[in-house]
């Protein structure tokens, strides 16, 4: 089995669906008492999220390039950057070490077209939805995203930080989550992107319209897969 190294605290709340599905899938596959071979790093999730809303993109690449090599140095093989939006600095992760980044939008792209799927609704924090570094390599292999309006992305992004980082779930978020997706399926989106990885602690796939592609649980998956391979 070879080791992952999990960057996480992006925030703390799905570091822990992060660190359960990959435990649990390695016992579902091995059996007996088996677990997963993992180091992580949690950061202190307000320092990247004050970066993040002062625009210093630099400045967290080079904290998450540290978190990176610190990993590395503890014996990962691969790493697991458990967030969507921090794969804008992904570039600068990767600079910084010898081995792979399991990049979100690989392996969730490679999700939805495996379902058949080609034009997918995403829902992200407001970088994730419109910064392009998501969309686009999303493009690039194939999927078209729909994404929300800016009124409805602002909420969405409020929600994620004032609510779901911290541990709150309402009806009313989940309301307005709900009501985001129908109206984009409306626009012709096949499936809906969890492209957060706290979005899933809030809404069950069985609960939306459309089918979901939870990128938590996809990327987790995709990390247990390169530690059995
Ligand atoms: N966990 C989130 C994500 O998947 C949002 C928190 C952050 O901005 O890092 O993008």
């Amino acid at each position: 089995m070879k080791t992952l190294g999990i960057i996480g605290g992006m925030s703390p709340e799905s570091t822990v669906s992060y660190y359960q599905i990959i435990n649990r899938e390695t016992n579902r596959r091995l059996g007996a008492n088996s677990s997963a071979d993992i180091v992580m790093h949690s950061v202190n999730f307000e320092t990247v999220a004050a970066m993040q809303r002062a625009g210093d993109w630099q400045g967290a690449g080079m904290m998450l390039a540290q978190s990176a090599r610190k990993l590395e140095s503890m014996g990962a093989q691969a790493l697991v950057l458990a967030a969507n939006t921090m794969h804008k600095v992904a570039p600068a992760i990767e600079a910084a070490v010898g081995i792979p980044l399991i990049h979100v939008v690989d392996v969730t792209a490679a999700a939805v077209k495996a379902a058949g799927l080609h034009k997918v609704a995403l829902l992200g924090t407001r970088f994730t939805m419109s910064d392009g570094f998501y969309t686009d390599r999303m493009l690039g292999l194939g999927v078209e995203t729909v994404v929300p309006s800016e009124s409805e992305q602002h909420e969405i992004h409020r929600v994620i930080f004032e609510e779901l980082c911290r541990n709150r779930f309402t009806e009313a978020a989940k309301r307005d989550y709900l009501r985001v997706i129908a109206r984009l399926q409306n626009e012709g989106a096949q499936g809906v992107i969890f492209g957060c990885t706290e979005i899933g602690l809030l809404l069950k796939p069985a609960e939306c319209p459309l089918p979901v592609f939870d990128s938590a649980e996809i990327h987790a998956l995709a990390a247990v897969d390169f530690a059995l391979s």
